[in-house]
């Protein structure tokens, strides 16, 4: 049996003014994609599905960039082209995965995975058996169900179990090709757009849907469950969450456990709301604790979701309350060059941050001592994207009274011990640590903290999601309309 692997995957924040453009891809060819195996990856757990059972891997293209705005249209169609064009250089196949994101818009494409789909059709046929694994913050589309034939997404957030996901994905894609089970997905979509500070799967009411997803799965109710939070910053008609279960051939079961599911949600919906704390509240209390670390969560600058990772109030606040063993990352090439020039033990006066746009606070005037200067590279200790490469680019530490602040070139997926230790600080050694990040910094971070608060920053992250002026989200839709309906 030989399946061919690939994929295109973004999270793309639609009011975000960073365009996605081609340099920020990170793209593998051909047998490049196998140095993702053994990690907690989608293309891991595809490769590592595929030499589990013995089929044949025959490795396509794939491209990934780090969540920010809309994907113009030519950087969109210079790499679908060559997934579409490696897919078809390496066919006759018996199946593909394709590892997508759920959550990708484009210019032009709004369902951008539906577009991806639908092209790779045109070149394989309508028969293909095609498996599609999908991020746990998918936007899933009527289209895309209709375009694939297996649908596997992350069932965790923070995300670790990925590769296990693609690993799914491929036993039930060889089950699909040995005849064995005949797919059939439901999708119910009630109009529920919750923000990603809420989906935790671990707590409720993420927790008791995962738990009766897996009952269905292991009672053989389902082949496949799929409890999707959504991408609420994506402006586009499938935005929220979305129910998918995959039934052996039949329609009215999947319809009705789909239903049961959003259901259970509806139900709870007031548990979608979410309300922090003041940055100089959250700054008092981290000061004032009595065990370390206490992670401060910059919400509103969510990395992970699609925010520059350049915000300064939580920076300004540990100052102006003089914060100390504190440890901040922001995203500022120009401070970063600034401390290299400087140089190592040197004092330096820097204007840092808040420089993407107008959302993120105002750059902050600081005069601090170059602690350390890096390539900003590193591999990420996981759990989630356990064994995956990072790299923040050249990379400074300045030590401005009591507070480390990273300077990285390129915005940094945050949460992971190694990404401070990668700079010489160790995370546990400090009192307070910064996160720009919502629920993704906890796998790393909970086994070694004291304590978590949740900041209400502003920016693109922000849990109010009245702020966004949305134009093509279906309406009303809870929690931004009180009145949302659903039979
Ligand atoms: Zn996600």
């Amino acid at each position: 049996m030989r399946f061919i692997i690939g994929g295109l995957m973004h999270e793309t924040h639609t009011f975000s003014s960073e365009i996605t453009s081609l340099d920020r891809f990170d793209i593998s060819r051909g047998a490049e994609l196998l140095q993702y195996a053994g990690s907690n990856h989608s293309l891991g757990g595809a490769i590592d599905g595929c030499r589990e059972r013995t089929i044949d891997i025959l490795p396509a293209f794939f491209a990934i960039a780090t969540p920010a705005g809309t994907i113009p249209a030519t950087t969109f169609t210079t790499l679908l082209e060559e997934l579409v064009g490696s897919i078809g250089a390496l066919l006759p196949a018996d199946g593909i995965v394709l590892a997508l994101h759920g959550a990708m818009v484009a210019e032009g494409a709004p369902d951008a995975e539906a577009a991806i789909l639908e092209r790779v059709r045109k070149v394989v046929g309508l028969t293909m058996p095609i498996a599609v694994t999908l991020d746990f913050h998918a936007n899933i589309s009527q289209r895309m169900v209709d375009l694939a034939t297996i649908i596997t997404t992350y069932d965790t957030y923070p995300h670790v179990d990925i590769a296990e996901r693609a690993r799914e994905a491929v036993g039930l894609l060889e089950q699909v090709v040995r005849q064995e089970i005949a797919p059939v997905m439901a999708l119910v979509k009630p109009p529920l757009i919750p923000v990603p500070q809420v989906q935790q799967t671990s707590i409720e009411p993420f927790c008791s849907l995962m738990a009766r997803a897996h009952d269905m799965e292991a009672k053989n109710e389902a082949l496949t469950v799929t409890v999707a939070g959504g991408f609420a910053y994506s402006d586009v008609p499938d935005a929220g969450v979305s129910f998918l279960v995959t039934t052996d051939g039949n329609r009215e079961i999947a319809e009705a456990l789909a239903t049961e599911l959003a259901a259970m949600l509806w139900e709870r919906q007031e548990m979608l709301i979410a309300a922090n704390p003041s940055v100089a509240e959250a700054v008092t209390d981290a000061i004032a604790a009595e065990e370390w670390p206490v992670v401060l969560v910059d919400v509103g600058d969510n990395v992970g979701g699609g925010t520059p990772g350049d915000a300064t109030e939580i920076l300004a606040e540990l100052l102006r309350q003089r914060a100390v063993d504190a440890t901040i990352v922001i995203a500022d090439p120009e401070s970063v060059q600034q401390a290299i020039l400087a140089g190592v033990r040197n004092e330096v006066r820097l204007r840092v941050g808040g420089k993407v746009d107008q959302l993120h606070g105002d750059p902050v005037e600081l005069t601090g001592t170059v602690v350390a200067i890096t390539d900003g590279r590193w591999i990420h200790a996981g759990p989630e994207n356990a064994g995956v490469p990072a790299d923040m680019g050249p990379t400074a530490v300045v030590r401005s009274e009591g507070v480390n602040i990273v300077l990285t070139s390129v915005k940094s997926m945050p949460g992971d011990l190694n990404q401070l230790r990668s700079v010489g600080i160790d995370p546990a050694s400090q009192r307070i640590l910064v996160v720009k990040a919502s629920v993704r910094w906890r796998g790393g971070y909970e086994p070694i903290m004291a304590r978590g608060i949740l900041v209400d920053t502003s920016g693109l992250g922000s849990v109010d999601l009245s702020r966004f002026a949305y134009r093509s989200i279906r309406r009303p839709i809870f929690p931004i309309d009180e009145r949302a309906e659903w039979p």
